[in-house]
């Protein structure tokens, strides 16, 4: 018998947003955990620089901390975003929702506070111990021991058994999958990003509409802003890495003025440190991970990005990496004896929806950078507004069955593409109708 119990604490490589968030189901089920992260404690100090980082958090990251009974503490820290304002290249601004009211709406929420926050409630249980600046190296997979880095010292641990949580780059899954049949792809997007803060007026309040998250889609590269509590917003430009007006030939305070007057000129005025922040802010490179299996025996066993990064353009990154936590705790209550079988019920529940999250992460990509604009993308999100509205149990766009639902992301694929049948269906019935209609009333006169 292998239960979640069995064989004393357990070790979490990362303390990121989905190890310390399983820390915590873990110990409230009487699990004594390890959490392992390879950076010094966030808490201490100023992280990333002092910025901010923000990410929406939408209806399955509020599922999996409401389950923990954080979601109280949480959304005090979020601002809501009711849908997204798409600024146009002459400076006109379009507001769209993100549901049809209220309740579907995303919450945009600083990633280091909300990592703060979940390493504080789980360092208070009594059950979890958080070790800071230990960097796994090394998985002996024959002696079931873990090998960290802690500032230049080997420190070995022979835990129950772990979790990998450590993100995109997981050494944890590297470790793990050594000289074992298993798949990995990796992809890396041709474009970069790099943030940059738009600071709150100096009285308070925001520059912009604070609550909506804004677009600035230039098909050549766009930007994204998040709102913060104080009124700044946290931008992220998506901008090609090589080629013609790419982070590559925007270095020099003249190049990067020169991007801005091509492409934003409208927030030229709200950025007054713009050459500084550029280039002090480093430029990230974004990933797809797709991976198999996700579990080694009763023994280790994968969650959030070091199974299954994806691009950030659908907003679900971390949402699905804690409703992977979810999934794992709902997978030990359906097998409690048996952890090996867990795992394996976990992975098959997930996976070909991860999968599906991946392809549709890429697919908003090309929504984000150009269709936003579209009118036919308009007016089709016009149709299906309306649908909702007027069959709100039965007709769900896409989007909000992804955001504002917990529907497995496969199921809601399928269905949406059940709709968008009948919807053809309907148009080219109405279409032939009108047509049928025309000959008729010609024959006529
Ligand atoms: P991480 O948060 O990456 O945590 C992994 C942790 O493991 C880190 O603390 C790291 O230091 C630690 N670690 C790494 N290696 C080791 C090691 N060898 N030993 C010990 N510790 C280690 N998601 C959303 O849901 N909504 C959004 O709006 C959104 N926007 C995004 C925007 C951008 C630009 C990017 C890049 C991502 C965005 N995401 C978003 C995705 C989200 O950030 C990730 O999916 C989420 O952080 C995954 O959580 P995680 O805990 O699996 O990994």
């Amino acid at each position: 018998e292998q239960d979640i119990n069995a064989g004393g604490r357990v070790a979490i490589v990362g303390g990121g947003l989905a190890g310390s968030l399983l820390a915590l189901s873990l110990a409230r089920q009487g699990v004594g955990v390890d959490v392992y992260e390879r950076r010094p404690d966030p808490r201490v100090g100023l992280s990333e620089g002092g910025r901010s980082i923000n990410l929406g958090l939408s209806k399955r990251g509020i599922q999996a901390l409401t389950e923990v009974g954080l979601i109280d503490q949480v959304m005090p820290l979020s601002v809501v975003m009711g849908g997204r304002v798409i600024h146009a290249p002459d400076g006109s601004t379009r507001f769209q929702p993100y549901g049809k009211d209220r309740g579907e709406v995303l919450h945009s929420i600083d990633r280091n506070e909300l990592n703060r926050l979940l390493l504080d409630h789980a360092q208070r249980h009594p059950q979890v111990r958080l070790h800071f600046n230990h960097r796994l190296e090394r998985i002996d997979k024959a002696r079931r021991e873990l090998e960290f880095d802690h500032d230049g010292e080997k420190v070995r641990a022979q835990p129950a058994w772990v979790v990998g949580a450590d993100g995109a780059f997981s050494r944890a899954r590297q470790e793990m999958q050594r000289g074992e049949r298993a798949d990995y792809h990796q992809e890396y997007l041709e474009w970069g990003y790099k943030e940059l803060s738009l600071a709150a007026l100096p009285g308070g309040g925001s520059q912009i509409e604070l609550e909506a998250l804004h677009v600035w889609p230039r098909v050549h590269c766009f930007f994204v802003s998040h709102p913060n509590r104080d009124g700044s917003h946290t931008l992220t430009l998506f901008l090609p890495h090589e080629g013609p007006d790419s982070f590559a030939t925007t270095r020099t305070p003249d190049e990067v003025r020169a991007l801005f007057n091509k492409y934003f000129p409208d927030l030229i005025p709200l950025l007054p440190n713009l050459v500084d922040d550029w280039v002090s802010h480093p430029t990230g490179s974004l990933i797809t991970t797709r991976t198999a299996p996700w579990s080694m025996d009763e023994w280790i066993v994968l969650v959030g990005d070091a199974c299954h990064a994806v691009y950030p353009f659908y907003g679900q990154g971390m949402n699905s990496a804690f409703e992977d936590c979810s999934a794992l705790m709902a997978a030990f209550a359906a097998h409690p004896r048996d952890r090996r079988a867990a795992f394996i019920a976990y992975e098959q529940s997930r996976r070909p929806h991860t999968d599906t999250l991946a392809e549709l992460s890429k697919a908003n990509f090309i929504e984000l950078k150009q269709k936003v604009q579209s009118f036919w993308f308009l007016a089709r999100k016009r149709v299906d507004a309306a649908l909702n509205r007027l069959l709100p149990k039965t007709w769900l766009p896409l989007y909000t069955m992804i955001a504002h639902t917990t529907m497995p992301y496969g199921d809601a694929l399928k269905r949406s593409r059940q709709q968008e049948k009948i919807l053809l269906g309907a148009v080219s019935a109405l279409a032939l109708v009108v047509v049928g209609a025309g000959v008729w009333v010609g024959r006529l006169l």
